[in-house]
């Protein structure tokens, strides 16, 4: 899966306290390493993406780092990493 950067998110914040935290709530995964494939940087943030396809223009949280976090290119995932849903409204806002 590949994703592109949503700027301008970092005053958003969610009942988990960081986006982080929000993705390790939701994911059911633990990452200790950022999930742009290739990258074993370890400055973890959630970072705000949206799918690189046409029919699906949600945000997500995937755990990247710094860099990453801040990637004007489009990024590919490592495979199998779980995007988890943004909207506080069907996740921790419920
Ligand atoms: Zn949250
Ligand atoms: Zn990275």
């Amino acid at each position: 899966m590949r994703v592109k950067n949503i700027n301008g998110t970092s005053q958003h914040t969610c009942k988990c306290g960081s986006w982080i935290q929000h993705w390790r709530n939701y994911s059911g995964q633990i990452a200790t390493e950022c999930r742009a494939a290739g990258c074993s940087r370890k400055d973890l943030v959630g970072a705000h993406v949206q799918k690189d396809v046409s029919y699906d223009s949600s945000w997500y949280i995937v755990p990247f780092c710094n860099m990453h976090n801040q990637s004007k290119q489009k990024v590919e995932l490592v495979a199998n990493t779980v995007l988890v849903s943004a909207n506080v409204a069907t996740t921790c806002g419920r």
